[in-house]
């Protein structure tokens, strides 16, 4: 493992432990002054022990790069590995085990921090055979949201990209704004031409239980919408869920062929126990994404495969659990 690979898996690990404070960060930056030095300066420097010379690199960063050329077990991602693992329940072992990609996830093109190509990567090694990438539409501008010249150049990486990776395949999708009335922050023919498309709410979160209602039926009606993303909007501790009438939107999704979509996002696990009950009981589909934003957040949807499985959603309503024919003739509408 060269030091570079060693940083990488660090970053990996507290990535998927959801550590975005100092420590994360450090590392990052560790990673790129060790992508920046040459080798044999690196080598020497580890001889001499004069790594933390290097401005970017301290103690921790230093004996990462250190054991990773000393070619044996470097120690700090050993108990790193095991003390980041995402918890995984018996039942959501059984999700999780079923689950054959990951519809929801971000990259560099918009929020995220890794390539697209990291990610499928990532994903792969995860045992995924599929993921949609659905980077922000436009009107997020803190989020760098694809215009649809963005979008159109997105989908010509992807081509390259599949074949490449293959069998794997990166399904084209977005996560689209849905506006205030209710209408998609796409047009119809942009959307049109994406294997998926996820539909969240990310502003005026606070509008009156009726509006908010109206705003979310009229996307889930749209024949290009398929999945619902984090329905409530809240960020548990931070934010309170939304207010609409779950029922009528549930039955809105029900009826227009959109799976409600159990975000593992540790800070969202949306929708909450209670509505996820009342989806269920409205017979929704369900789709269970890690809404990832680096490669370590892909392993985030065993927290969604827990919830799944204390709550009792039908596993075969899950619709990432499907392979992936069907799962392409359903959006497909068949
Ligand atoms: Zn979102
Ligand atoms: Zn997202």
């Amino acid at each position: 493992m060269t030091p570079a690979e060693a940083l990488e898996q660090v970053v990996y690990y507290l990535d998927r432990a959801h550590d975005t404070g100092f420590k994360t960060k450090a590392f990052v930056r560790a990673l790129e002054v060790v992508r920046s030095v040459p080798d044999d300066e690196l080598v020497a420097r580890a001889e001499a022990g004069n790594l933390t010379d290097l401005d970017g690199i301290g103690s921790s960063s230093a004996t990462v790069i250190q054991q990773a050329l000393a070619g044996g077990e470097v120690r700090y991602l050993t108990d790193l590995a095991s003390s980041t693992e995402v918890p995984l329940t018996r039942g959501g072992a059984i999700y999780r085990a079923a689950l054959q990609g990951d519809l929801h996830l971000h990259s560099r093109w918009s929020d995220g921090g890794a390539t697209i190509e990291a990610m499928a990567r990532a994903a792969i090694a995860l045992g995924h055979r599929y993921m949609v990438l659905t980077d922000h539409s436009p009107r997020l501008t803190v989020a760098h949201g694809l215009s649809a010249e963005r979008l159109a150049e997105q989908l010509r990486d992807v081509r390259v990209l599949n074949e490449r990776l293959a069998p794997f395949r990166i399904l084209t999708g977005i996560e689209v704004d849905i506006l205030e009335d209710g209408t998609l922050d796409h047009d119809n023919d942009v959307l049109a031409g994406l294997d998926l498309v996820v539909a969240s709410v990310h502003s005026k979160l606070r509008m009156p239980s009726a509006e908010m209602t109206t705003r979310m039926v009229r996307a889930v009606a749209s024949p290009h919408v398929d999945v619902l993303g984090h329905c409530t909007g809240r960020l548990i501790g931070k934010r309170d869920p939304s207010t609409f009438d779950a029922d009528m939107v549930f039955a809105a999704c029900a009826a227009c062929h959109t799976a409600v979509e159990i975000n593992s996002r540790p800070e969202r696990l949306d929708p909450p126990r209670a509505m996820l009950q009342q989806a269920i009981e409205m017979g929704c589909l369900f789709s269970i994404d890690s809404d990832a934003h680096s490669t370590g957040q892909l392993e985030w949807q065993p927290h969604g495969c827990n919830r799944a499985a204390e709550m009792g959603v039908p596993l075969d309503r899950i619709i990432n659990t499907w392979p992936l024919d069907d799962l392409l003739r359903w959006v497909a509408g068949q």
